[in-house]
């Protein structure tokens, strides 16, 4: 549980104290570590352990929270996916494990609808290949059948690939329980990626057969990707560290701050951490609730996660700005306040009270109030483009680091 604002390294290294109310960013730093990670991190890290020992420990543990056979802890969700096929396509062989990513062999693809292929940082269509897999896409970007799936699924089918995330299209997939059925049917692992959903349960008890989870997200672990699932599947990925997962290590601190996250979410009063959540929606509605052109609402998460964040809509005929315009000033002001802006043409951006430590919801309504005063001051709109500021986007990443 977050308790005291810990003090601020940030300034003397010159970075800027950003408020995240965007959720859980790798760009950000992910999420805030929970004390008894960071507890468990620095007792450890002096040791030496035996790593294979301390995995079998996380196994426990990970075994026990999301209800499956085992679990192994990795550099990162995606590190767990691309593994979690590697251990589909070599099972136990090592010979096979070094000789990733040549699949000569083996079964080597992987069938995956067309509208899960997201980008979540990465592509998701590359963690797939990064194995030597081969992508198999099922239907079209917004309609897939299990037709289609049954269509794709040959003797060179390794995994399928489920996709969970609000990234996805959310319309016209095929069902969780029938790409499970139809996976099954034909003998066919199926893998899935709910590296931020908060039901560690729910995948593997409907018939998933591994679950990757994201440590430093919902449950405020360091950076590590948790894989769980049947244990013949588990060891097979576990024992890629011997071969393509050496490049994708993770260290015993990540390890035993997985571990340590994943008890203390057992433990969490996770009813009192709604309601914070609730208490800064409805405070920030309070506060924007006579803004001109400004509109609040609270919205669910789409992929059903228990949390709801702010849809701050923008009329930019009486608010005088875009929502990106509003976005990117916020983003650029002093303190930083980088919002939810994933759908920012569609007019509107989130505020995510998921990440806030405590009072700085203050500091989010003072900047959005002193935004849109400032554009309504200015009264002249359409200033540079959406487009524009994306270009800028890249071209500040590709001068990195000046
Ligand atoms: C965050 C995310 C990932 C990547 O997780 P990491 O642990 O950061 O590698 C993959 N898939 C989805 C759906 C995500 O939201």
């Amino acid at each position: 549980m977050r308790t005291e604002k810990p003090s601020d390294p940030r300034p003397a290294e010159g970075l800027r104290p950003v408020i995240n109310v965007s959720g859980t960013m790798t760009s950000l730093g992910a999420s805030i570590v929970v004390p008894e990670a960071v507890e468990a991190m620095a007792a450890f890290l002096p040791h030496f352990v035996e790593i294979d020992d301390l995995q079998r420990r996380a196994s426990g543990v990970i075994a026990r929270l999301c209800g499956s056979e085992a679990g192994y802890v990795t550099a990162s969700a995606s590190a767990g996916m691309t593994l979690a096929i590697a251990g589909c396509m070599t099972g136990s062989d090592l010979a096979a494990i070094e000789r990733l990513p040549a699949t000569d062999g083996l079964r080597n693809e992987v069938v995956v609808q067309i509208g899960h292929l997201c980008h979540y940082g990465a592509p998701v269509e590359q963690a797939i290949r990064l194995a030597g897999a081969k992508v198999v896409p099922v239907g079209t970007s917004t309609q897939s059948e299990s037709y289609q799936l049954a269509g794709a699924i040959t003797d060179r089918t390794a995994a399928g690939l489920y996709v969970v995330s609000h990234h996805v299209v959310g319309y016209g997939q095929i069902p969780f329980e029938e790409f499970v059925a139809e996976c099954r049917r034909r003998g066919v692992p199926v893998i899935v990626d709910a590296a931020s959903e908060y039901d560690l349960r729910g995948f593997v008890a409907r018939g998933a057969d591994i679950a990757v989870y994201s440590a430093h997200k919902f449950m405020g672990g360091p950076t590590a990707g948790i894989v769980a699932g049947r244990k013949d599947l588990v060891r097979a990925a576990f024992l890629q560290n011997r071969g393509i997962g050496r490049g994708m290590k993770v260290g015993k601190e990540g390890v035993v701050g997985a571990i340590a996250a994943l008890r203390a979410w057992e433990r969490r009063d996770h009813a009192a951490v709604r309601a914070r959540e609730e208490a800064c929606l409805s405070y920030w509605q309070e506060r924007l609730r006579d803004l001109p052109g400004v509109a609040a609402v609270p919205e669910p998460d789409p992929t059903g996660n228990p949390l709801r964040r702010l849809r701050v809509s923008l009329d930019p005929a009486a608010a005088r700005q875009e929502a990106w315009e509003l976005a990117a000033a916020l983003a650029a002001g002093d303190p930083p306040v980088i919002v939810r802006d994933h759908e920012v043409e569609h007019g509107y951006f989130y505020l995510d009270p998921c990440n806030l430590h405590p009072g700085e919801e203050v500091a989010v309504a003072e900047r959005v109030l002193e935004e849109c005063a400032r554009a309504r001051a200015r009264n002249e709109p359409g200033r540079g483009s959406l487009a524009e500021r994306r270009r800028e986007g890249i071209a500040r990443l590709l001068a990195w680091p000046d």
